[in-house]
């Protein structure tokens, strides 16, 4: 990329009326995203919105601090005030790869509450950092907010295309470090890695990157279920095409158990999981089996906590 391209007016005269809320998650993408709406709009009218879920990596908050330094404005930080254990105990109920209901409370709707009392009597455009590769998550973000009256525009979308690689590229321009999880094989900056969506191949990356942080999940796990009394886990065994849940402790015995029994040669466990993650989607309400989640957790939340071993797409 062309280093003309990055160069930012930060003195570009504001043709803002609107308020544009910048919904800035701590990793790349959304640092592309605030970049090119103060390089198109400058920063009158530019707000920069971080929603900490209290679980993020230490390095994050660094790297809000040299957005802050390469932008020249501040990003607000502000917390709905629990973390993503503490939502699954209130609300009964254990995230997955297919419900998030922490996203939907730390994320969405506290965000929702914050502009609505903040612009109560002011236009407001939303911008996130969905990618133009994805139409599909612009699309349900889309619909998501504009529920709201909200315009929502994705700066991502506009050209020059770029691809995750340039963006990296882009921080090292301004001469500072992309989040340290990238750097770890994550493919996102949130919740510092344990996200509940992440899927097998996420959660053994963790374990082996940060065991304090995966045995802190793993208790959390085993509390909750304790608490609801239910056989419940984010993950699944899929093994012999049965679904199980299997629970992080379960899940960590058997990354254990094959260092300790793995034959000469062989490759590691780590190695051979699927990636069956699902992409965080945390400001928007992301589809499952082509139904929206705010509707997917409704109808299975009814009735008793939901099982993940039972979770069926509502279609
Ligand atoms: S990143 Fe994952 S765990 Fe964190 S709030 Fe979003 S969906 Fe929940």
């Amino acid at each position: 990329m062309a280093s003309d391209q990055l160069s930012v007016d930060f003195n570009a005269e504001s043709q803002a009326s609107p308020a544009r809320v910048v919904m800035v998650s701590g990793g790349l993408a959304s640092f592309e995203a605030a970049r090119r709406v103060v390089e198109r709009y400058g920063r009158t009218g530019v707000h920069l919105w971080f929603a900490d879920t209290l679980m993020e990596d230490e390095d994050l908050y660094r790297f809000l601090d040299d957005i802050e330094r390469i932008l020249g404005m501040p990003v607000q930080r502000m917390t709905e005030g629990r973390n993503p254990w503490q939502v699954f105990e209130d609300e009964r109920f254990l995230g997955n790869s297919r419900v998030d209901p922490c996203s939907k409370k730390l994320k969405r709707e506290f965000l929702r509450r914050r502009l609505r009392s903040k612009f109560h009597n002011q236009a407001v455009i939303i911008y996130l950092g969905l990618e133009w590769m994805e139409p599909h998550r612009v699309a349900t973000a889309q619909r998501y907010w504009e529920q709201d009256n909200y315009e929502v525009d994705f700066p991502l979308c506009w050209e020059p295309f770029l691809f995750p690689q340039d963006y990296t590229s882009i921080v090292r321009q301004y001469g500072i470090e992309p989040p340290r999880l990238y750097a770890y094989g994550f493919p996102h900056n949130n919740c510092g890695g344990g996200c509940v969506k992440a899927g097998l191949k996420q959660w053994a990356l963790l374990w082996r990157t940060f065991p304090d942080r995966y045995r802190w999940h793993e208790e959390q796990e085993q509390k909750l279920r304790r608490l609801l009394r239910k056989n419940i886990a984010i993950l699944e065994d899929r093994r012999g095409g049965k679904r199980r849940p299997m629970t992080l402790r379960l899940f960590r015995w058997r990354l254990e158990n094959d260092e300790k029994q793995r034959g000469e040669g062989k490759k590691r466990l780590y190695e051979t999981l699927p990636d069956d993650g699902w992409a965080c989607s945390c400001f928007s309400s992301a589809t499952v089996g082509g139904a929206d989640q705010e509707q997917f957790l409704l109808q299975t939340t009814s009735g008793e906590p939901f099982n993940s071993l039972t979770a069926v797409a509502v279609t």
